[in-house]
C-alpha cells in the first residue's frame, strides 16, 4: 500500500473485519492521490481465497492470479467510453445487471466506478435502485475527485472516506524511491499540487522526451552534424548527471550486444546503437563507458562542469569521426 494511504488503509480493514463493510464506498482524494491503488488493492483483498493477516490480498492464490492477469469475473470496473467523456445510462445498467448476479468464485462481487462523478444524470438515476437495495456479497466502490458533482442521493448511500495527499516530504521520498531524480521529483510534485501519482506520471513524460532528445543528440554528435562544445553548453545544467546516467546505459548495451550477450533493452536505441556498433570497436566503448563514469564522479567534485562535458563529447565525436573515415573499411 502507498504508505500516506496506510492509515486509512488499517482502518477499512478494521471495518471489515468486524463484519461492517459497507456495500457502497465513495472514496474522494485529489487527483494522483492513489484513489485507484486504494480501490484496486481493496477489490484485491475481498476477492483474494487467502489474505494477510493486515488485510492485503496474498498475490499467490488462484484469484490473485485472475486479478494480476486482469481477468477476475468477479471485478467490474466502469469507466467511460472515451476518456473526458461521460459514463452512460447503458453502461450502468449492464454492470447492475452483472452485480445482481451469483459471483463467479462464490465469494464477493466487486465493482469499481471511476470517475464516478463522468456519470450523467440517467447513469446515476439507474445506480440508485442497485444503491438502495444491494445484493449480498457486492462491493460498490465510487471513486471522485469532485464529490460536489455527484447528485445528493448517491452520495448519502455510499459511506465516504476521503484521502488526505501526503506531507510533501513523504511524497518526495516516494518519489525518489520510484527512480525520479530529486530537482525533478520537487518540480513535478509542485506541477502536480502535491499529488504524488500524478507528479510521477509528469515526470516519466517529462523524462521520456529528454532521453530521446538526447539519444539523438549524441547520435548527431557522433555523426557529426553537432558540435561537441556547443552540445555541452546545452547539457550544462539541465540534469547533466540524469544524461550521463542514460549515455551509461547505452553504451553498456552496446558492449553487451557488440560481444553477443543480448539484445539493447531500450528499444528506441536499437536503431543507433547499431549503427554505431558497426564503426567502432569494444574496447574504444569501454573506454569511453570507464570516461562516463569518472565525468559522473567528477560533476558532484566542484571541477568545471562544461569541461568534463566537452571532454566526453568530443572523444566521442572522435570515434564517429574515426568510424566514419574508415578505420574500419568496409562497414560504411
Ligand atoms: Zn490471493
Amino acid at each position: 500500500m502507498l504508505e500516506w494511504l496506510d492509515a486509512t488503509w488499517h482502518q477499512l480493514n478494521q471495518v471489515r473485519n468486524q463484519g461492517r463493510l459497507p456495500h457502497a464506498l465513495l472514496i474522494i482524494g485529489a487527483e494522483g492521490v492513489g484513489k485507484q491503488v486504494f480501490a484496486s488493492q481493496l477489490a484485491h483483498s475481498l476477492l483474494c481465497e487467502t489474505p494477510l493477516v493486515d488485510g492485503q490480498a496474498c498475490g499467490r492464490c488462484a484469484a490473485c492470479a485472475w486479478l494480476q492477469a486482469g481477468t477476475h469475473p468477479d471485478l467490474l470496473q466502469l469507466s467511460p467510453e472515451e476518456a473526458g467523456k461521460a459514463i452512460k445510462v447503458d453502461q450502468v445498467r449492464s454492470l447492475c445487471t452483472e452485480l445482481g448476479m451469483t459471483s463467479h468464485a462464490g465469494g464477493h462481487k466487486v465493482a469499481i466506478i471511476h470517475p464516478a462523478d463522468a456519470m450523467n444524470t440517467n447513469a446515476a438515476n439507474s445506480l440508485l435502485k442497485t444503491l438502495e437495495e444491494p445484493t449480498h456479497n457486492t462491493l460498490l466502490i465510487l471513486l471522485t475527485a469532485l464529490p460536489g458533482k455527484l447528485p445528493a442521493t448517491i452520495r448519502s448511500r455510499c459511506q465516504q472516506l476521503r484521502l488526505i495527499l501526503p506531507q510533501q516530504s513523504v511524497a518526495q521520498r516516494w518519489l525518489e524511491s520510484s527512480g525520479v531524480p530529486a530537482d525533478v521529483a520537487t518540480r513535478c510534485l509542485q506541477m502536480a499540487g502535491g499529488a504524488p501519482l500524478k507528479a510521477l506520471e509528469l515526470a516519466g513524460s517529462d523524462l521520456g522526451e529528454l532521453r530521446e532528445q538526447r539519444l539523438e543528440e549524441l547520435w548527431q554528435v557522433f555523426s557529426g552534424r553537432l558540435d561537441p562544445v556547443l552540445l555541452a553548453g546545452q547539457w550544462l545544467g539541465k540534469q547533466e548527471s540524469q544524461t550521463l546516467h542514460w549515455w551509461l546505459r547505452w553504451l553498456r548495451d552496446l558492449i553487451s550486444w557488440q560481444m553477443g550477450r543480448r539484445q539493447p533493452a531500450d528499444v528506441e536505441a536499437v536503431q543507433k546503437l547499431q549503427k554505431i556498433s558497426e564503426s567502432v570497436d569494444s574496447r574504444q566503448i569501454c573506454n569511453l563507458a570507464d570516461q562516463v563514469i569518472r565525468a559522473l564522479n567528477g560533476l558532484g567534485s566542484g571541477l568545471n562542469r562544461q569541461l568534463i562535458l566537452e571532454d566526453l563529447l568530443i572523444n566521442w565525436a572522435g570515434m564517429g569521426a574515426m568510424g566514419k573515415n574508415g578505420s574500419r573499411a568496409g562497414n560504411g
